[in-house]
């Protein structure tokens, strides 16, 4: 339960939108469920409590997107990086691995993972495997 596995970022359209989930997107997939997983690792060791989604009933709240997806997700940028599986939202209810993480920007640099801003992301983490336009560790979308 503490970790995430490749269906849970998946969240089954894999099999519906089989044809575009291409080799580089999965290649993308495995690093980012792979990074996802070090730093839950992290979050664990400091006791902070994960909880599964209530929506996904995993740790997943928002895996990939294709297109059509991203395109229904309320307030989803355009060129969301879940579209290109390098980007997940683990569920974070109450702010506190969102809290951890802004308190620890070290570990992210160390896997390589960047934040965007608690203030912009009220139910869930966002974690990318690729740096924002403005290059910063915790961004704003
Ligand atoms: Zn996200």
């Amino acid at each position: 339960m503490h970790t995430i596995m490749l269906p849970d970022y998946y969240m089954g359209r894999d099999k519906k939108y089989a044809e575009i989930l291409t080799d580089e997107l999965r290649k993308n997939a495995l690093i980012t469920v792979s990074k996802a997983n070090t730093l839950l690792t992290k979050l664990m060791a400091a006791n902070i409590p994960l909880e599964a989604s209530p929506t996904t009933r995993t740790l997943v709240s928002s895996g990939w997107r294709p297109p059509e997806v991203n395109a229904a997700t309320p307030n989803a940028a355009p060129n969301s990086k879940h579209l290109t599986c390098r980007a997940i939202d683990v569920h974070d209810p109450e702010g506190l691995i969102d809290d951890w993480c802004m308190e620890h920007q070290d570990a992210l640099e160390t896997i390589g993972l960047w934040l965007e801003h608690p203030s912009a992301t009220k139910n869930w983490s966002h974690w990318q495997i690729v740096p924002p336009r403005s290059r910063k560790r915790v961004f704003y979308p």
